[in-house]
């Protein structure tokens, strides 16, 4: 049978999905078309720069293993690399890339010594050694890539940080900017990349350093005559890393500086790693000539984690902290806290704090009632009657339902597990809850109760979604 482009990488794809994971399958695999088997050379088509650069990287080896697998040894790969038409909106046109195996290749940007001493400048930024500038690069060793769990919601940021931490300078993502709302693991994902730099390239020079600090530094060097020096040191980093870049805004000369440092970085092929709390695009207060510039690069964003992400998360935590705690635990923060990982992470830490100086074991009721002072925003008071509404609308029935006498099935578990609220979660007495849900007496409300709890301890389905049920119910108690 004569082999077609789409005969061929069908084949290889069968041989590529059994030597890597499946969600890197998904992702750098899947949205690859081929379009072309010409003289033994296939041509796929791929996404973007950054997916071609990310498999010449990564999966190179594989692809043209499979490729000789199929075709013979003269194969050959090409991409094509689909762009964006930049003015118009003609239809997308695409670069054809022949594939170069890259991965023995050399890192060639200038690196250190610089001699200060022989330079005469004098450099308050620098700590000369015997023959190499020491720079203290101000990582947390702890915020590695390792430690960061990988999630839907980072998968391209991740990914694209570490490409650049393979490949310093080297790759189209320069700038690399990452942004997202706070506390979604933007400091600890720019710092994994530098410790992962350290690690392959220990000559490099990195350095991470917040906006404030470079701000501050900067109106130091200026009161103390000192711009010069300054600017010298920037320009010498190799990996520069700058983190809640939102601060310049507004700091005209601060970014006036940061401007001139960008750019002797980027043309001397230098990293520049950033973060921001917003898009770019929407940094008021930021000059346009650097957010041009930003665009030169990637900007990614960090999403919320989803629930499986939380709880890994979670897991990771406690498992580097040499902790146990019981999965409906880790579960229930991890349910409650949704959309801050710093937050979450505050409520794992004062649970074991509040533990140990109390000495008590942790149990879910302590669990719960740390995390109620936590989440906890508003003024506002649970009653019967807001219990009602929010467990009816989770189950999709109306309330008149569970005031009623029915005894359907659905409706009786749902009125259940509104008593088990109102008792938990309200002061009213089980007589008075029972006559608000269908004219009960205080011993069915009791049963209740106990149902749902035997419920939650058999039935995990069942426990999830009362767990999801209180945190809705609880979201703005104060
Ligand atoms: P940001 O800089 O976006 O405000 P941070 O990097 O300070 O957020 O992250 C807040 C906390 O959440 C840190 O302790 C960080 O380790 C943790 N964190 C965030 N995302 C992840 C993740 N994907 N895996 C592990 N820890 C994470
Ligand atoms: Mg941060």
């Amino acid at each position: 049978m004569e082999k077609t482009f789409s005969s061929v990488w069908k084949n290889c794809l069968k041989i590529i999905k059994d030597n890597v994971s499946p969600q890197s399958f998904k992702t750098w695999f899947e949205p690859i078309q081929p379009i072309k088997l010409d003289d033994n050379i296939l041509t796929i088509e791929v996404p973007s720069e950054f997916f071609y650069e990310f498999l010449e990287q990564h999966y190179i080896t594989l692809l043209k293993k499979t490729l000789r697998h199929e075709l013979g040894a003269g194969s050959k790969l090409e991409y094509s690399i689909l762009m964006e038409h930049q003015t118009n909106n003609d239809k997308p046109y695409s670069v054809k890339v022949p594939s170069k195996n890259k991965s023995n290749l050399s890192n060639p940007s200038v690196s250190l010594p610089v001699n200060v001493g022989g330079s005469g400048i004098k450099n308050p930024f620098i700590i000369p050694g015997l023959q190499k500038v020491t720079i203290d690069s101000q990582l947390n060793p702890s915020y590695t890539f390792e430690n960061f769990i990988e999630g839907d919601c980072n998968r391209l940021a991740r990914s694209a940080g570490f490409a650049v931490a393979n490949r310093p300078g080297g790759t189209s993502f320069n700038p690399l900017l990452i942004y997202s709302p706070t506390g979604l693991g933007k400091t600890h994902l720019v710092h994994a990349i530098g410790i992962d730099i350290k690690n392959r390239f220990p000559n490099k020079t990195v350095l991470y350093v917040t906006s404030e600090k470079f701000t501050q530094q900067f109106v130091d060097s200026v009161k103390n005559n000192s711009q010069n020096d300054f600017v010298n040191f920037y320009q010498m980093i190799d990996v520069l890393i700058i983190d809640d870049l939102q601060f310049f805004t507004g700091k005209e000369k601060t970014q006036d500086v940061f401007f001139h440092i960008f750019n002797h970085l980027h043309q001397t092929n230098k990293q520049l790693i950033l973060t921001s709390d917003k898009p770019p695009i929407d940094l008021q207060g930021m000059e346009q000539r650097l957010l041009s510039r930003f665009k030169w690069g990637l900007s990614a964003d960090l999403g919320v984690p989803d629930l499986e992400t939380r709880i890994a998360i979670l897991n990771k935590k406690i498992y580097s902290d040499g902790i146990e705690l019981a999965p409906e635990i880790i579960e229930y923060i991890a349910y409650s806290v949704t959309t801050n990982v710093r937050e979450m992470e505050g409520v794992l830490v004062s649970i074991l704090a509040q533990a140990t100086l109390n000495k008590k074991s942790i149990t879910l009721d302590l669990a719960k009632q740390l995390i109620h002072k936590f989440v906890k925003s508003i003024d506002f008071e649970v009653t019967v009657d807001y219990i009602q509404k929010v467990v009816c609308d989770y189950f999709h029935l109306p309330v008149e339902a569970i005031k009623s006498s029915s005894r359907k099935r659905e409706v009786v578990q749902a009125r259940q597990i509104a008593m088990y609220f109102s008792k938990s979660l309200t002061k009213y007495s089980l007589a008075a809850i029972g006559q608000q849900c269908g004219g009960k007496d205080h011993a069915t409300v009791l049963h209740s109760c106990r149902t749902v709890n035997n419920l939650m301890e058999t039935d995990k389905r069942f426990r999830a979604n009362v767990y999801e049920l209180e945190r809705m119910i609880t979201f703005f108690e104060s």
